[in-house]
C-alpha cells in the first residue's frame, strides 16, 4: 500500500543537490521533504512551534554537526537526525557521538558510500520519530484525564480506600497534631481499635503507656523532616492474653492538598520475626556464654600447676557461675553413706567430711540415673516430699554421677536455695555431664599414679633385680637391685640390648627355647648364668613374663631374678662332699668286706698255682703233649680273668669321682652286687637269692651309686643273720616295677629285725647298733636315693626280719 506523502516531514539542510534529487525521487510519494536554506531557517521552524520534522538530514556542507545536532536536540530531543558524511570521518563522527552527553540517542552518522539505502534509514527514522510521538501523546492525554481526577475525588477517594483495606499493610495517617485522620482496615486490627473510636484521636493513645513517648518522638520527626524515616518497632500488649506483639512502624511526611502537612504511617505486625530475632539473640547469648565457660574448663582442667584438689574447686565454683546456684557439693558414695568431699558453701551441713545417709540427699535419685537429675522449683513438685527438701529447703538443683572405672565414685551436684527462674537447658546437662566426666577421668588417673607410684616403689625396693624390656629385648627399665647385683648403672643399660649380660656358659639353642617361651605369651622360669660389669659370673634364679596391652599383644617383657650363685656354689659342694661321704660309704664297704674279696681273689689265684704247677711238672717229666700244656695255660688264662675281673670290680667301685647319670638296667647292677657279695654269701652261710621282674624299666642313675646302696642294704642283712642259725640265713633281692614308671628294689633278710626303739633313729648319720660299725651306711643310702629323685625307707620290719626298699623314677618318669 502506498503511503501518503503527508505520513512524515523531512528537513534537509546543507544536502547536495544531487542527493536531494534523488531523495526526492525515492521518498516522495512518502514523505514531505522540505529543504531548509540556511540552520537559521531549521532553528526558527522550531523557534516557531510549527509541526517539527520527522527527521532531520544534515548534508556535508554542514560544518560542525554534532554542534548542530546538539542545539536540534535542544528545541526537540526526539527528532532523528541524519548526519551525512565521507566514509572515513563517519567513524570520527561515531566515537564523539559517543562522548556527547547531551545527544538523544537518534543521531546517526551516514557514510556517503551507503548512499543507496539512505532513503531507507529515513524512512526507518521518521516511523520511529511518528511511533514515539503517539505514545507520548497517550501519556500526555493520560496526565490530562488525571489532572481533572480531583473533580472526581469522591469516586477516587472510595476507590482507594478500597485498595487500602484490602493490602496487607495497615495505613494510617495522622495530621500535624498526631491525630488519626485515617486508617485502614488493616490498621484498625493492628491496633485493635474500631474507625469510630480511633479517628480523630491522638495515635499515641493506642500504645502501651511505655511506647507513648516513643510514638511521639517518631511523629515529631516525621512532621520535621520530610524525607521518609527509618522502621521502629513497638511494643504492644494484648489486654487479655497479655500477650506480647510487634509493630514496625515506618512513617513519612504527607502533605494534604490544602496545604496542611501531616504524616503517613505504615504499620506491620513483625511478632513473628522479633520473636524469631530473640530467640536468634537468646540462643547466640547462649552460645556465646556456653563457649566462655568451656573456654574456663579447659583452662581449668589443663593447667598443670594445679593439683587435682585446686582443680576440682575451681570446677565447682565455675559450676555454680554456670548454674547459677550458690551451693555445690562433690560426694563420694560409700555403700549407703554419702561423704562430702570438696564443696562450696557457707553452711554446716554441706561442708567438707560432714557425711548423711544418701537417702536424705536428693543424690539418692541421681545416683541410678545415668543423666542427670535436675529440679528449677522443688516446692513446687513431688520434691517437696523428700527429705533432704524438710531438712535444708533447697529449691533448685541439678547433679550427676561421678563413675570412676565404670564402678560409682559419686555425684557432682549444684544446689540453691532459691527456685531457678528459667529451666535447666540442654547445654546445662551436657556441660555438667562433662563436668562428670572429666571428674570421673581424673579421679581414675590419680587412682591409677597412686598405684603406679606403689608399684614402682615396690619396684626401686624389690631385693630382686628388676628388668624391663620392649619387645626387642632394648632395656627400658632397671631397678637399683639390678645395678647392685651385676654393677651396671641405670644410665649405661637403658637402650641397650640384654646380650651385654651373657656369660657364654649357655649355648645359642638355650636362648632360643627360652625366647620361644616368651615370644609365646609364656612364663620362663630357670636358672641364668649371667657376666657381671666386672667380668665375674653369677647364677640368677630368673623369670621372664610378658607384658601385654588390652588385645593381648606382647608389648614389653619384664624380668625379675635374685642372685644364688652362693645356693648354687653351697649345693655343688655338698654334692662334693656326698661323693666324697659316699665314696668314703664304698671304701668302709669293702673294707668290711675284705675277708670275703681275699677268699675270692684266692680262689683263681690258687687255681692258676695249680693250673701252672701241673703244666710245669707236664714239662719236666717230658712226657707231656701239647695239647696238656694248652689246656692248662688256657685254664690259667680263664683263672686270670676271673681274678682281673674281681679287681676291676672293686677298682670301680672305689673309684672316687662325679656322679655319671646314665640310662641303666637294674637286673646288671643287681648281678654285680651278687657276685661281689657271693664270696662273702658263701663264707657266711648265707643263702642268696634274686627275683627280678621280666621287662624291668631302664632308670636314669649312677650305676656305682645305686650298686653301693644295693651293698650297703645287702651286707646289713648279712650283719642282722650272725645271730641266726646257720643254714637258716637267707638274703632276697627283688626288683619290679613300682607304680606306673617308677622301680622297687627291695632287699630282706630273716634276721631279728631292728628293735622298735631305733626305727626312727635307723638313717641318723654315725647311728649304729654294731660294735664296729660306722653308721654312716643308711644316711647315705638315703641321701643317693633321694639325688636319684626316689625314696629309701624301711618297708617291714619284725623279729622275724627286715625288709629295707627303694624306688627310682624308670626313664619313662623323667621324661614326663
Ligand atoms: P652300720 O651298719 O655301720 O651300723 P648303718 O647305717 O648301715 O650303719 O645301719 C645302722 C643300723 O641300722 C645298724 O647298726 C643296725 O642296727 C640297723 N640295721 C640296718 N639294717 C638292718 C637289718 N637288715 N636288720 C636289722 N637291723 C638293721
Amino acid at each position: 500500500m502506498e503511503s501518503q506523502p503527508d505520513n512524515g516531514i523531512l528537513h534537509l539542510v546543507g544536502v547536495a543537490p544531487d542527493v536531494t534529487a534523488r531523495l526526492h525521487e525515492e521518498l516522495d510519494v512518502v514523505l514531505r521533504i522540505e529543504t531548509m536554506e540556511s540552520l537559521d531557517t531549521l532553528y526558527s521552524r522550531f523557534q516557531e512551534g510549527r509541526r517539527p520534522a520527522d527527521t532531520v538530514l544534515l548534508g556535508m556542507e554542514i560544518e560542525e554537526p554534532v554542534r548542530i545536532a546538539q542545539r536540534i536536540h535542544t528545541y526537540d530531543k526526539y527528532i532523528p537526525i541524519l548526519i551525512l558524511s565521507l566514509p572515513a570521518r563517519c567513524a570520527q563522527l561515531k566515537r564523539t557521538l559517543m562522548f556527547s552527553p547531551f545527544l538523544g540517542n537518534d543521531v546517526i552518522p551516514w557514510a556517503t558510500s551507503e548512499i543507496d539505502e539512505l532513503s531507507s534509514a529515513i524512512r526507518h527514522s521518521v516511523s520511529r520519530r511518528q511511533q514515539r510521538t503517539r505514545y507520548l501523546n497517550t501519556i500526555s492525554s493520560a496526565q490530562i484525564r488525571l489532572e481533572t481526577l480531583p473533580l472526581l475525588q469522591p469516586e477516587a477517594t472510595h476507590y482507594l480506600d478500597q485498595l487500602l483495606d484490602h493490602a496487607p499493610i495497615g495505613v494510617l495517617t495522622v495530621d500535624l497534631n498526631g491525630s488519626i485522620l485515617t486508617l485502614n482496615r488493616q490498621a484498625m486490627s493492628l491496633l485493635r481499635v474500631s474507625e469510630r473510636s480511633a479517628l480523630g484521636r491522638p495515635l499515641e493513645e493506642q500504645f502501651p503507656d511505655h511506647e507513648r513517648l516513643h510514638m511521639r518522638s517518631l511523629l515529631q520527626q516525621a512532621l520535621d523532616e520530610m524525607n521518609r524515616q527509618r522502621p521502629e518497632i513497638f511494643e504492644l500488649i494484648e489486654s487479655i492474653s497479655g500477650s506480647i506483639r510487634f509493630l514496625e512502624i515506618t512513617p513519612a511526611p504527607l502533605a494534604y492538598r490544602t496545604g496542611q502537612r501531616g504524616a503517613m504511617l505504615i504499620l506491620q505486625d513483625v511478632t513473628d520475626r522479633v520473636a524469631a530475632d530473640q530467640q536468634r539473640q537468646r540462643a547466640e547469648d547462649e552460645l556465646r556464654f556456653y563457649a566462655t565457660v568451656l573456654r574456663t574448663f579447659h583452662e581449668i582442667s589443663s593447667n598443670h600447676e594445679l593439683s587435682l584438689g585446686d582443680k576440682l574447686h575451681r570446677l565447682l565454683k565455675l559450676g555454680c557461675e554456670q548454674f547459677r546456684m550458690p551451693i555445690a557439693i562433690l560426694s563420694r558414695i560409700d555403700d549407703h553413706l554419702f561423704c562430702i568431699q570438696d564443696s562450696i558453701s557457707d553452711h554446716p551441713a554441706f561442708m567438707v567430711g560432714v557425711t548423711k545417709d544418701i537417702d536424705q540427699t536428693y543424690c539418692s535419685a541421681t545416683v541410678d540415673s545415668n543423666d542427670p537429675v535436675a529440679f528449677e522449683h522443688a516446692g513446687d513438685s513431688d520434691w517437696c516430699r523428700h527429705p533432704s527438701y524438710r531438712e535444708h529447703k533447697l529449691e533448685a538443683y541439678i547433679g550427676v554421677r561421678v563413675s570412676v572405672a565404670s564402678g560409682l565414685y559419686g555425684t557432682l551436684c549444684f544446689a540453691s536455695p532459691v527456685p531457678r527462674q528459667s529451666p535447666f537447658s540442654s547445654a546445662d546437662f551436657e556441660i555438667l555431664k562433662l563436668m562428670s566426666q572429666w571428674v570421673g577421668n581424673e579421679l581414675q588417673r590419680e587412682r591409677t599414679e597412686a598405684h603406679m607410684r606403689k608399684l614402682s616403689g615396690a619396684l626401686e625396693q624389690a631385693a630382686d633385680s628388676v628388668m624391663i624390656t620392649d619387645r626387642e629385648r632394648r632395656i627400658e627399665y632397671v631397678n637399683p637391685a639390678f645395678e647392685q647385683l651385676t654393677g651396671y648403672d641405670r644410665d649405661e643399660v637403658i637402650g641397650q640390648k640384654t646380650y651385654f649380660l651373657r656369660s657364654g656358659v649357655h649355648d645359642e639353642e638355650f636362648y632360643q627355647t627360652l625366647l620361644q617361651v616368651i615370644d609365646n605369651g609364656g612364663v620362663y622360669r630357670g636358672v641364668l648364668v649371667n657376666r657381671k660389669k666386672d667380668g665375674s659370673i653369677f647364677h640368677e634364679q630368673k623369670t621372664i613374663a610378658p607384658l601385654k596391652d588390652d588385645w593381648g599383644a606382647i608389648t614389653h617383657f619384664i624380668s625379675t631374678g635374685h642372685d644364688i650363685t652362693d645356693l648354687v656354689r653351697a649345693e655343688e659342694q655338698d654334692r662334693l662332699h656326698k661323693a666324697e661321704l659316699a665314696h668314703v660309704g664304698r671304701l668302709s664297704v669293702l673294707g668290711e668286706m675284705t675277708s670275703g674279696l681275699a677268699h675270692e681273689l684266692n680262689q683263681p689265684l690258687c687255681a692258676i698255682t695249680t693250673y701252672a704247677q701241673t703244666c710245669l711238672r707236664i714239662i719236666q717229666n717230658n712226657e707231656y703233649s701239647p695239647d696238656e700244656i694248652r689246656y692248662g695255660l688256657e685254664q690259667v688264662v680263664r683263672q686270670a680273668e676271673l681274678g682281673g675281673a674281681i679287681f676291676r670290680r672293686l677298682r670301680n667301685f672305689a673309684r672316687k669321682g662325679e656322679i655319671r647319670q646314665q640310662r641303666v638296667n637294674l637286673q646288671d647292677v643287681i648281678h654285680e652286687v651278687a657276685g661281689f657279695i657271693r664270696a662273702e654269701a658263701v663264707q657266711s652261710q648265707v643263702q642268696l637269692k634274686t627275683e627280678i621282674a621280666r621287662q624291668l624299666p631302664m632308670v636314669i642313675a649312677d650305676p656305682i651309686q645305686i650298686e653301693q646302696v644295693m651293698l650297703n642294704l645287702v651286707r646289713n642283712s648279712m650283719d642282722a643273720l650272725s645271730n641266726i642259725e646257720a643254714g637258716q640265713r637267707r638274703i632276697a633281692i627283688k626288683a619290679g616295677r613300682y607304680k606306673r614308671n617308677w622301680v622297687r628294689v627291695c632287699i630282706i633278710d630273716n634276721g631279728r629285725g631292728c628293735s622298735l626303739e631305733i626305727v626312727d633313729r635307723l638313717f641318723e648319720p654315725f647311728f649304729t647298733t654294731k660294735q664296729n660299725g660306722l653308721g654312716i651306711g643308711l644316711g647315705i643310702s638315703q641321701g643317693i636315693i633321694d639325688a636319684h629323685g626316689g625314696r629309701l625307707w624301711l618297708e617291714s620290719n619284725s623279729d622275724s626280719g627286715a625288709m629295707f626298699c627303694f624306688t627310682l623314677p624308670s626313664t619313662r618318669e623323667h621324661a614326663s
